[in-house]
C-alpha cells in the first residue's frame, strides 16, 4: 500500500488509528478546549470560534503526523455518493515558501460550488454558492489512498439559503425531534437523568463479487450496476449451498483487507457471510448512533469498492445485479438508546420497563402504520423496484412482524390487561403482572419487512446501494411524531397508570392491522393486507408523491425535518434519479443490442447459411434441415429483437422530451422499463441460441461462478 499510516498489527491498535476520535482528542487537546468540544458533541451546545481554533490546529498536527498533505470537507450531496475536495493545507509566505496550516474557519466551513449537485429547483445555477459545515458529532478520519493521506471532515451540506441539500442536515435534525420527543415520555415515567436519546443503526449489507476482467467485458455493469441482458445459468441458487458456506480464498484475502481498512477507519465491521446468492455476500458493523451509522455505512460503501479492486474484484452494490437470483439489500437494524446506555425497545426484566417499553414498542407500531407510505417511500429506488414488489421479497406492503410472545402481549393489552392493579413505586401500571420478557423468544422471520428481533426492529427493505439517511430520517420523525402525541395525552393524564394502559389498548386496537407473523412473500398475504387496507405500493414512481402529501409536509415542517420546499426539492430529485437510471440503462442496452447481439446473431446465421449452402453443394443430398431450422429460429428472434430495439429507442426518445418531471418518470416506468423487458427476453434467447464462441460478453455462468 502506497501509504501505510498504520503500520500496527494487532487488532485493537488498529481500530480507529485513522480517526480523530475522543481518545486523540482527550490527549491532544487542552483540557478547557476539549470539555467544550464533548459538550458540543454531547448536549448541542453551540460551538466558539476559538474553541475551533485550537481543534483545528490540532487535528492538523495529528493528521500531518500522519502523512496528511490535504483536508477535505466530506459531504453527501444528493446523489447517494459522498464528495470531496481537497484543499492542500499549505500557505505561503512572505519568503516564497510554504507552511502547513488549517485555521478554525476552515474546519468549520466550507464553500463548495453547489449547482451541480442535484438540488431539485431549489437554486439557479448562477446561484452557486453552497456551504458545507462541520458535523462534530462524527470523527474526523484519515483516507489513505495511492495519491497520499487525506484528513476527511464530516459535513452537513446546504445552500445559501440555507435549505439542506444533503443527507446529513435533515438526518441531524430528525435525531434531535426523536431525542426531544422520546424524553418527554422517559420523563412522565419518571426519568430525571437522560438527557438524550439516541436512535441507533446497524446496516447489514448486501454485496456481490465478480470477477474484474469480467466486470470489464459487460457495458451494462459498467455504466448501470446490473445486467440488462443475461440468459440465467443451468444453476442458480437452487442448492442453497452458498448461504453461510465456507468463504473461498480469494474472496476471503478481500474480507481481511476490508475488515482492516474498515477498522482503522474506526468502522466496527464484525460480521461476514457469504449469503443466498452465487457470489453474495453479507458486511455488518456494530451499531452506532445513525448519524456515525450513517457516514460509516457510505465508508464500507466506498471501502468495499476500493478493496475489491485491489484484488482483481468488482463489488457490486445494485440492488438487482442478476435477474432470477436474489438481489442485494440492506438491513437497517434500528432502536433508541438513551445517552446513559438503556436501549428503549429492549423488554427488560422488570415489569416497571416493562410498561415504558410496551410504551415505546406500540409507538413504533402506530409510527410504522401510520406512516407506511413514508417508510415504503424511503426504500425506493430504481434498483430496488426489481425486489420490492416485484419478483422478490420482501413485498411493497409495510407490516410488523413481532413473534408469538409480543402479540400475545399486545392481545392482553387489547381485552383490557391484567385487571389488578398494585399502586406503589415498582409497579406503576396494571400491565406490570406481564412477565418479564427473555430476549429471542421466537423465531426470526425472514419475510418481514419489519421485524422485531429481540431489542430491536429491522428494517429489511433497504436498498443495497443507497445511504440509510433516507430510511432512518424517515423513522426517527415518525416515531417523534408519535412520541409527540403519546406525550401530549399522557401529560394530561389525572391516573397515569390507567391512562398508560387505555392508550395502550387503543394502539393496539387501532393499529394491530399491521402486525403479520406470518409469510411476507406469499401471494395470501398481498390479498390479506389489501382487506386490512394496508398500502401496496409497487415502484418508485407511485411513491415517492407520498413525500409532499399534505400529511407528509406537516409532519416533516412540525418536526423541523424537512422544510416544505426542501420537500418539494427531495421529490423533484427522486424523481429525476429514477429517470435518469432508466435512461442509462436504456442507452446502454441499445447500444448492446445493436452493437454487440445483433451482430453477434447475424454472425451465427451467417455461419449456419454457409453451412446449409455447402453441405448442399457437396451434392451428395445430406440433411441440412438441423441448419435450416436454426437458422430460421434465430432469424425470427432476430426480427423481434430488431422490432424490440426499435421499439425502445422510439419510447426513449419520447420520455426524455417530457418536461414535467413527475410525468417523465411515469413514462420511463410505464414505457422505457416495460419495453426493455421485451428486448431483453429476445437478446436472452438469443444467446441461448448463438454458438458461445460468438457470444460478445461474459455470461451469468461466467460471472457467477467463476470468483
Ligand atoms: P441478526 O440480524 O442476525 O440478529 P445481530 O444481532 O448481530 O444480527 O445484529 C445485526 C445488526 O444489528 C448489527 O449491526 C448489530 O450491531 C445491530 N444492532 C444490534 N443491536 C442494535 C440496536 N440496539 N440498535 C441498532 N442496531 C443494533
Ligand atoms: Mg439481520
Amino acid at each position: 500500500m502506497a501509504n501505510e499510516v498504520c503500520s500496527k498489527q494487532n487488532v485493537a491498535e488498529v481500530f480507529g488509528c485513522n480517526v480523530f476520535n475522543d481518545a486523540v482528542m482527550r490527549e491532544r487537546l487542552p483540557k478547557a478546549t476539549y470539555k467544550a468540544l464533548k459538550k458540543t458533541i454531547d448536549e448541542g451546545l453551540p460551538l466558539g470560534a476559538t474553541v475551533a481554533e485550537v481543534v483545528a490546529n490540532a487535528m492538523k498536527d495529528w493528521a500531518i503526523e500522519k502523512g496528511a498533505t490535504h483536508y477535505t470537507h466530506w459531504f453527501q450531496p444528493m446523489t447517494g455518493v459522498t464528495a470531496e475536495k481537497h484543499d492542500a493545507f499549505i500557505s505561503p509566505t512572505a519568503d516564497g515558501k510554504v507552511i502547513m496550516e488549517f485555521s478554525g474557519k476552515e474546519l468549520i466551513k466550507g464553500e463548495p460550488d453547489a449547482s451541480s449537485f442535484p438540488n431539485g429547483g431549489l437554486r439557479a445555477t448562477f446561484e452557486a454558492r453552497g456551504y458545507t459545515a462541520w458535523d462534530c458529532t462524527s470523527p474526523a478520519f484519515l483516507k489513505e489512498g495511492q495519491s497520499g493521506v487525506t484528513l476527511c471532515i464530516p459535513t452537513a451540506f446546504c445552500s445559501y439559503t440555507g435549505e439542506a441539500l444533503d443527507k446529513k442536515t435533515p438526518l441531524l435534525r430528525s435525531m434531535e425531534a426523536l431525542s426531544k420527543q422520546a424524553l418527554r415520555v422517559l420523563k412522565l415515567f419518571g426519568n430525571t437523568t437522560t438527557k438524550k436519546v439516541i436512535p441507533t443503526v446497524g446496516p447489514e449489507q448486501e454485496y456481490f463479487l465478480i470477477d474484474k476482467k469480467l466486470y470489464h467485458m459487460r457495458k451494462d455493469l459498467r455504466y448501470t450496476g446490473r445486467t440488462l441482458f443475461g440468459a440465467p445459468a443451468p444453476k442458480g441458487q437452487e442448492m442453497d449451498d452458498h448461504y453461510f458456506g465456507s468463504i473461498r480464498e480469494r474472496v476471503l484475502a478481500f474480507m481481511k483487507e476490508l475488515n482492516t481498512e474498515l477498522w482503522k477507519l474506526g468502522v466496527s465491521a464484525k460480521t461476514q457471510h457469504n449469503e443466498v446468492a452465487p457470489a453474495q455476500h453479507e458486511i455488518a458493523p456494530i451499531f452506532n448512533d445513525t448519524n456515525i451509522g450513517t457516514d460509516h455505512n457510505q465508508l464500507v460503501m466506498e471501502t468495499m469498492k476500493k478493496v475489491a479492486n485491489r484484488h482483481g474484484l468488482a463489488c457490486l452494490l445494485h440492488e438487482k445485479p442478476f435477474a432470477g437470483i436474489n438481489g442485494s439489500g440492506k438491513h437497517n437494524n434500528w432502536s433508541m438508546s438513551t445517552d446513559d446506555g438503556q436501549n428503549l425497545l429492549d423488554p427488560g426484566k422488570t415489569p416497571h420497563d416493562n410498561a415504558q417499553f410496551l410504551v415505546f414498542l406500540c409507538a413504533v407500531i402506530k409510527a410504522v402504520d401510520e406512516h407506511a407510505e413514508l417508510l415504503r417511500l424511503s426504500a425506493a429506488n430504481a434498483g430496488n423496484d426489481h425486489r420490492l414488489g416485484a419478483n422478490e421479497a420482501p413485498p411493497a406492503i409495510i407490516s410488523v412482524f413481532l413473534g408469538e410472545q409480543l402479540t400475545d402481549i399486545l392481545q392482553q393489552l387489547e381485552n383490557g390487561g391484567p385487571e389488578s392493579s398494585k399502586t406503589g413505586e415498582e409497579l406503576r401500571i396494571g400491565v406490570s403482572t406481564l412477565p418479564a420478557l427473555p430476549k429471542d423468544t421466537t423465531d426470526r422471520n425472514r419475510t418481514s419487512p419489519f421485524a422485531f428481533t429481540g431489542n430491536k426492529f429491522e428494517f429489511r427493505m433497504v436498498p443495497s446501494s443507497a445511504s440509510v439517511s433516507g430510511p432512518n430520517i424517515v423513522l426517527n420523525t415518525i416515531v417523534a411524531e408519535v412520541l409527540s402525541e403519546l406525550a401530549e395525552r399522557l401529560e394530561k393524564a389525572v391516573d397515569f397508570d390507567k391512562e398508560v394502559q387505555a392508550l395502550l389498548k387503543d394502539i393496539v386496537i387501532n393499529h394491530k392491522r399491521v402486525i403479520f407473523n406470518g409469510n411476507g412473500y406469499s401471494d395470501e398475504w398481498v390479498k390479506e393486507a389489501e382487506q386490512r387496507g394496508l398500502p401496496n405500493i409497487a415502484s418508485t414512481v407511485e411513491a415517492v408523491s407520498k413525500l409532499i402529501s399534505e400529511k407528509s409536509i406537516a409532519l416533516f415542517k412540525k418536526h423541523n425535518v424537512f422544510t416544505e420546499i426542501e420537500l418539494h426539492s427531495r421529490c423533484e430529485i427522486k424523481l429525476e434519479n429514477y429517470s435518469k437510471a432508466i435512461n442509462i440503462e436504456a442507452l446502454t442496452m441499445l447500444e448492446m443490442a445493436k452493437r454487440q447481439i445483433l451482430p453477434a446473431a447475424l454472425k451465427f446465421c451467417d455461419q449456419l447459411a454457409s453451412s446449409v449452402n455447402q453441405v448442399k453443394a457437396t451434392g451428395t443430398g445430406a440433411d441440412t434441415g438441423v441448419q435450416e431450422e436454426l437458422l430460421k429460429e434465430v432469424s425470427a428472434t432476430m426480427v423481434s429483437f430488431q422490432k424490440n430495439t426499435k421499439l425502445l429507442e422510439e419510447a426513449v426518445k419520447a420520455a426524455s422530451a417530457i418536461e414535467d418531471v413527475h410525468e417523465c418518470a411515469y413514462a420511463y416506468q410505464s414505457k422505457v422499463f416495460a419495453q426493455m423487458g421485451l428486448l431483453r427476453a429476445d437478446g436472452d434467447k438469443l444467446e441461448t441460441l448463438v454458438d458461445e464462441s460468438l457470444w460478445p460478453m461474459p455470461t451469468y455462468g461466467d460471472l457467477l461462478f467463476d470468483v
